[in-house]
């Protein structure tokens, strides 16, 4: 085949492809005439070449009715049908069981009130979403529909339940001003004083931050309108590193005990410490601890031998569960109140697994023949009472005359003999300090 021939050819084919491609423009046109108020919207919906797609819709058929404009819900039926039966001629699309929904005008701004809600594409529920919204996002409003949702400026739909006249109030900001040090690395900023919000920036141990507020929800809010978790600044640098993610390290507390971090948790004089200063990881889930289960086993023998009964009401206890209870007390209670009482999780010492709750969840326990046998010989099998009466201030928590914790006998006369909190005794604190409010 010559050049010229070729070139001939390539025209041809040319040619007729175009001629192919105004007929199906022609064809469109009529399809056009099916729905009758055709609009650019539909229009953008069809791809070159091709007369209809699987998502093209036509715009909704308009019919006037008393207060507002009534629509049948748009069909994606013609490009099929044309293809299929080869004829221009197109079937009117099924509108028997289809739903309907009326528009009255309405305008205003509007406010997202959930986080990650989708507008859609029609006022039905399950139509196809859109586009996802964020908590407080601002839109505006055209048209509200019988089916109870509002039509955006763009025709999408929000359900009403979604919007609101005002942007939700999540948290208060009261103004302070100072410096404070972040006391953990892998620490994020967050553009909202809620938890799971976006992060924004990330800090390391002793990033020095400006801190101009703090909110209802415990936070600190930074000169740069960031927020971050009172539980990771701390008013002066930290030398004992109180984050789970970080190098391990050996120190002295106040009182000359040894004082160190293995795999993020943390240990003073060889003994476990999860309280509110210092936190195990979320991933530390060691169950009951087998040394600290047959101490109880044996001491709950000897209690028989004198006429007690002793048994386990609670025991080891996991990040998550810990998670799920303070949740709950914060909600029944308020967060000042349930911080004296529970744990928030990573502080709790039911997750050290040494930590036995016994027969009864009452102070009163302490009076009771078990409670005073238990404060009497509880050392002996190496478990101290782990928050005594009158101690708060240095443990953190309220009396709890059920609560024992298992450090080996050794220390636990040593430490019960005291008459110390184990706090005291070894010179360690246990404070959320930043994060109580009070
Ligand atoms: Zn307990």
């Amino acid at each position: 085949m010559s050049f010229k021939k070729t070139i001939i050819t390539v025209i041809a084919i040319l040619i007729v492809s175009s001629c192919m491609f105004i007929l199906a423009m022609i064809i469109r046109g009529k399809s056009d005439t099916v729905s009758r108020d055709q609009s650019e919207q539909s229009e953008n919906t069809y791809s070159s070449g091709n007369v209809s797609t699987d998502s093209g819709y036509s715009v909704p058929e308009v019919s006037s009715t008393q207060g507002g404009t009534s629509y049948d819900i748009p069909s994606s039926t013609p490009a099929s049908s044309i293809q299929s039966s080869g004829s221009p001629e197109i079937s009117q699309p099924n509108t028997q069981d289809v739903p309907q929904w009326t528009e009255t005008n309405k305008s205003g701004e509007y406010y997202v009130n959930t986080d990650g809600i989708y507008s859609r594409i029609y006022a039905l529920q399950d139509s196809d979403t859109v586009k996802q919204y964020r908590l407080n996002d601002k839109v505006t409003v055209v048209a509200k529909t019988d089916t109870d949702y509002f039509k955006l400026e763009d025709g999408t739909f929000i359900h009403s339940d979604y919007l609101s006249k005002n942007e939700e109030t999540l948290w208060t900001e009261t103004e302070i001003n100072g410096e404070y040090y972040v006391n953990s690395d892998d620490v994020y900023s967050r553009i909202s004083a809620i938890q799971g919000s976006d992060t924004v920036e990330r800090y390391e141990l002793n990033d020095k931050v400006t801190v101009i507020a703090r909110t209802d929800t415990d936070y600190f809010k930074l000169e740069d309108g960031t927020f971050i978790h009172c539980d990771y600044l701390s008013e002066e640098e930290v030398k004992i590193n109180l984050g789970s993610n970080l190098p391990d390290y050996s120190s002295l507390t106040q009182n000359g005990y040894t004082i160190e971090r293995i795999n993020g948790i943390t240990y003073v004089d060889g003994v476990m410490i999860a309280n509110k200063t210092y936190t195990l990881p979320r991933s530390y889930s060691p169950g009951i601890q087998p040394d600290a289960y047959d101490a109880f086993l044996e001491m709950q023998s000897a209690a028989e031998q004198d006429g007690i009964s002793l048994y386990i009401v609670s025991g080891y206890r996991s990040y998550d569960d810990q998670e799920a209870i303070y949740a709950r007390y914060v909600n029944d209670d308020g967060k000042e109140a349930a911080d004296t009482y529970s744990s928030r999780p990573g502080h709790s010492d039911h997750q050290t697994g040494y930590t036995f709750d016994l027969n009864s969840l009452d102070q009163d326990f302490e009076y009771t023949p078990e409670g005073i046998w238990l404060a009497e010989h509880c050392a002996q099998f190496g478990f101290i009472i782990r928050y005594p009466k009158g101690k708060d201030a240095y443990t953190g928590y309220m009396f709890e005359p059920w609560h024992v914790r298992y450090v080996g006998r050794e220390r636990a006369e040593a430490i019960t003999d005291s008459g110390l909190s184990l706090e005291e005794y070894y010179g360690i604190s246990s404070d959320y300090s930043l994060c109580v409010n009070e």
